[in-house]
């Protein structure tokens, strides 16, 4: 394609621009080999019936293949749906690249793929398909799906921008929209009619699987959630210093990530949350949101903290209560940390996480900024066995 662009150009600078516009030809050649598709009905083939991409079909042709207009008819009416060797193309203003699907995967009400590039299938990473962007009116999953994708895909950048490289934060590999099967009629900035035309995707990288799927299983012990706070506190404090904050820390934004080689570690996913700014809202979640961020809708400094303390109480034991309400919600809190029910729970896994919980409680509401090098220095040496640990 470069090699066409140049000929063309240097014939254009040769004998004068041409009277036919490149998208001219380039659509007159799409339709004549859209017709010689239909004629030896090879969409049928390629397509794999819910309109995805399949790889064998796809590496078995070389030629750009157009789908033909009664299967997109098809499928436009179904929602999307993709399934385990699906090959998904993604497009940037300067690339595309195909993703091939491994795994279907649910937080309990969005789902979520682990995929690996074609060009490298050795290699797992998540993928978040964001919703349709003409939603005027968009529902409550498609909120979350903005969220997941369009929101946190901003702030993965900024933290790319901002050259961070821990590895307790999910790195950006690849965003941009899908290539949808079946000619596109975007016109300038808009969408076709096709309902994918448009939709964002967002793949990082570290997969693995969530501290809530881990308790479910029985992984989540005394070893994890020491690691687990500290790498939770690492990848906050991290953000802490370019001035994101979480907002959403719960178990299911926290995976578990075995590497090929080295220690197993905690990353802290799902940022769609984050506040950046003065004027943006954290999550609100009955059981994990920091008490200021359910009174007044905001974070303070040990906000985030305070909601990792909770998590590493459920997911040690702590009992869950039902709730149902902010009311009910505050209360909880109030008579939790005032009969000091949390403290003793994390006492019993280990006295570094009783230290952290006092420490929260004590910060909690105040102005004054979370002291994260002292923290992670403490958690630190417990998991190395370094230092015999003194109560604070
Ligand atoms: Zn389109």
């Amino acid at each position: 394609m470069t090699v066409l662009f140049a000929t063309f150009h240097s014939i254009t600078q040769y004998a004068g621009m041409s009277t036919n516009s490149v998208e001219d030809l380039a659509a007159d050649h799409s339709s004549r080999l859209q017709a010689r598709r239909i004629e030896r009905q090879l969409w049928d083939s390629w397509s794999n019936g819910n309109g995805s991409f399949r790889l064998e079909q796809h590496s078995a042709s070389h030629e750009i293949v157009e789908v033909h207009e009664e299967s997109v008819r098809l499928v436009s009416e179904k929602s999307m749906n993709l399934e385990i060797g699906s090959v998904l193309l993604i497009e940037d203003s300067n690339w595309q690249k195909g993703y091939q699907i491994n795994e279907v995967l649910t937080d309990g009400e969005i789902t979520y793929y682990i995929a690996s590039p074609v060009e490298d299938p050795g290699k797992a990473l998540f993928l978040y398909v964001g919703s349709h962007p003409s939603q005027l009116e968009p529902a409550w999953e498609d909120m979350k799906l903005w969220y997941q994708v369009q929101r946190q895909t901003k702030i993965l950048k900024i933290m790319k921008q901002n050259g961070f490289s821990s590895k307790y934060l999910p790195q950006l590999i690849a965003s941009g929209r899908i290539v949808h099967p079946g000619q596109c009629r975007r016109r300038n900035g808009g969408n076709c009619d096709y309902p994918w035309c448009g939709t964002p995707i967002l793949v990082t990288n570290s997969v693995g699987i969530t501290v809530a799927d881990m308790v479910k299983v029985g992984q989540f012990g005394k070893d994890e959630a020491i690691r687990c706070c500290h790498d939770c506190l690492s990848a906050l404090s991290a953000a802490a210093s370019a001035g994101i904050r979480h907002g959403d820390l719960r178990p299911e934004n926290v995976i578990f990530v075995t590497p090929g080689v080295g220690q197993p570690y905690f990353v802290l996913v799902g940022w769609g949350h984050a506040l950046l700014e003065e004027r943006d809202r954290p999550a609100m979640n009955l059981h994990f949101s920091s008490t200021y961020a359910l009174e007044e809708g905001k974070l303070c400094s040990a906000s985030d903290a305070e909601s990792l303390v909770y998590m590493l109480y459920f997911s040690s034991g702590g009992e869950m209560p039902d709730l149902d309400s902010v009311e009910g919600a505050l209360q909880w809190r109030e008579t939790s940390w005032s009969r000091r029910l949390i403290h003793q729970k994390l006492g019993d896994i280990s006295t570094v996480l009783k230290a952290f919980a006092d420490y929260v409680d004590s910060l909690c509401g105040t102005p004054y900024r979370m002291d994260y090098d002292i923290w992670l220095r403490r958690l630190e040496r417990h998991i190395h066995g370094k230092e015999i640990e003194t109560s604070s």
